[in-house]
């Protein structure tokens, strides 16, 4: 999948985001949603795969302050919690898609 994807913020204080897929599929996501899946060294015990994130401590206005792509296959997100290790393959966020899949 190309980058040609595109990312808005969304909601009043831009709690959610919507992610363009280049198929022209839309998905909008809570910030929350996507952070509390974060797979870096932080979030998940490397090894086990164990979550090491609570996601009650995860604030439920958080946001993404800005964001980034990584090379053509992944976008990092600044969360509003100072959280920005995290990188979220393109094809992990499409697999987090609720909408019926094609
Ligand atoms: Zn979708
Ligand atoms: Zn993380």
């Amino acid at each position: 999948m190309s980058n040609k994807i595109k990312i808005d913020r969304v909601g009043l204080y831009g709690q959610k985001i919507l992610i363009r897929w280049d198929d022209s599929h839309e998905c909008t996501f809570g910030a929350k949603e996507i952070r509390i899946s974060c797979q870096c060294a932080q979030c998940v015990e490397e090894w086990s795969k164990r979550q090491l994130l609570d996601p009650a401590t995860v604030p439920s206005d958080l946001t993404a302050e800005d964001y980034l792509f990584v090379g053509k296959y992944a976008i990092q997100f600044l969360w509003s919690d100072a959280h920005y290790t995290g990188i979220f393959p393109f094809d992990v966020l499409r697999a987090m898609c609720r909408c019926a899949r094609k």
